[in-house]
C-alpha cells in the first residue's frame, strides 16, 4: 500500500481535499489530529502522562484535557513542547501504522499537518503538499472559525514558511481558485497514485 502523507499550512484545504479523495474514490484517510485527540481523551493512551506533565490545572470539569491550555503552554515553553511531543508522537506513529495495516486499497492518505516539522517523513512514501496563498489562509480560516484575521496571521507566522514546506513536496495541489478547480488536480493525482502502484 502506497502511503501518501498530506500536509499543508492552516486552512490550506487539507480537510476539503482529503474528503474529496475519500468520498469520490473511496480512499482511506487517516487523520493524525484526530488520533492525537483520541490519545488525549480521558480513556486515551496519552492522558495520564500528559496530566502528569502539565498538572491538574490542564483538566477541564468534563475531565477532558484543555487542549487550548496545552497549546498556550507549549507555545511559550520549548522544553514542555518537546516533552509533550515525546509522549504523543510515538503513540501517533504507532496508531497510524496500525491503521494503515487495516486497509486493503492501493494507496491511502495520511493527513499530518505537522508532517515535516515533526519529522514524520519516514511514515509515508510520498508527500503531498496543499498550497494556498497567505491571503486565502487569512480569509478562509477567519470565515470558517469566526475569528480575526490577526489571530490567523499569528498562527500562519508561527508555522513553517510555505516555500520551505514546498521543498519537501513530491506532489503539490494548489488551492488558490474555486473549490471546483480542485477536482481536476485531485483526479490527476488519484490516477498517478494508482499508476505508481502497478
Ligand atoms: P486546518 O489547517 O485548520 O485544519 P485545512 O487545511 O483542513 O484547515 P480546510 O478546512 O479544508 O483546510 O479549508 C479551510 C476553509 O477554507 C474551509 O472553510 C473550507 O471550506 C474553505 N475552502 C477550502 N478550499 C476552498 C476554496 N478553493 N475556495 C473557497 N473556500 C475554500
Amino acid at each position: 500500500m502506497l502511503r501518501i502523507g498530506l500536509t499543508g499550512g492552516i486552512g490550506s484545504g487539507k480537510t476539503t481535499i482529503s474528503n474529496h479523495f475519500r468520498d469520490t474514490y473511496n480512499i482511506p484517510v487517516i487523520d493524525a489530529d484526530e488520533i492525537s485527540r483520541q490519545l488525549l481523551s480521558p480513556t486515551g493512551k496519552a492522558y495520564i502522562e500528559t496530566v502528569r506533565l502539565f498538572g491538574a490545572e490542564c483538566i477541564l470539569d468534563s475531565k477532558n484535557i484543555d487542549r487550548q491550555f496545552l497549546r498556550k503552554k507549549i507555545f511559550a515553553n520549548d522544553d514542555l513542547r518537546i516533552s509533550l511531543e515525546k509522549i504523543i508522537h510515538p503513540k501517533v506513529q504507532a496508531e497510524i501504522t496500525s491503521q494503515v495495516d487495516m486497509f486493503d486499497t492501493k494507496y491511502c492518505l495520511i493527513v499530518i499537518p505537522l508532517l515535516i516539522e515533526s519529522n514524520m517523513q519516514a511514515l509515508v512514501d510520498r508527500i503531498l503538499v496543499i498550497d494556498t496563498s497567505r491571503q486565502n489562509q487569512l480569509d478562509r480560516v477567519s470565515a470558517r472559525d469566526q475569528c480575526s484575521k490577526d489571530h490567523v496571521e499569528d498562527i500562519v507566522n508561527a508555522q513553517m514558511d510555505s516555500k520551505e514546506r514546498l521543498k519537501y513536496a513530491d506532489d503539490i495541489i494548489t488551492n488558490n481558485g474555486k473549490r471546483e478547480d480542485l477536482i481536476q488536480q485531485i483526479e490527476q493525482l488519484h490516477q498517478k497514485y494508482l499508476d505508481l502502484t502497478i
